[in-house]
């Protein structure tokens, strides 16, 4: 779990939010983990709180990247929730599948080519793979409503644009 007081502080002062992350058990993830890095502005042009990127090579840790927002957003128990139970679960993936390092926002350029359809079905299942774990670990159910709330719109989302593509590849 995280220290409510730590991140708290960490919240109160920039300056000590590396070394926050840099604390952060990631308990049965951590041999998937390199580090976490901390960014004074957002990640991904806001598009995500929390990210994780490897290099496609079996067999080697993510880093997971920390936006300013995310630090504004989560509570302690959002933030160990998705930090530990869904960007986790990414790092362990990368580890064992690395040809699914791929940006999210190709998700779109599927619905135009259809070679890149299996790949971001791949991908959609991994972040399936990801919201579910999160939800089913027991610090989901001391998240905010508005949290569990998008979480759910989101998996939604990603089964939705599964069926889709499925529909379009077979
Ligand atoms: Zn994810």
């Amino acid at each position: 779990m995280i220290d409510d007081k730590s991140y708290e502080d960490a919240r109160k002062h920039i300056e000590r939010r590396q070394s926050f992350l840099d604390g952060i058990d990631m308990e049965q993830y951590s041999p998937f983990v390199k580090g976490i890095k901390y960014h004074k502005g957002n990640i991904s042009g806001g598009k995500f709180l929390m990210g994780v990127d490897s290099l496609p090579h079996f067999g080697r840790q993510s880093t997971i990247h920390v936006g300013n927002m995310a630090f504004e957003e989560f509570s302690p128990v959002e933030f160990y929730n998705s930090m530990v139970h869904h960007e986790g679960v990414h790092a362990r993936q990368f580890y064992f599948n690395p040809s699914t390092i791929m940006d999210v926002g190709k998700f779109a350029i599927a619905r135009v080519f259809k070679s890149q359809r299996k790949l971001v079905i791949n991908r959609i299942k991994m972040e399936v793979e990801a919201y579910k774990n999160q939800m089913e670990h027991p610090s989901f159910s001391q998240c905010s409503f508005k949290r569990r709330k998008r979480i759910e719109q989101v998996l939604e989302y990603a089964n939705n644009c599964h069926d889709e593509i499925s529909r379009q590849i077979s």
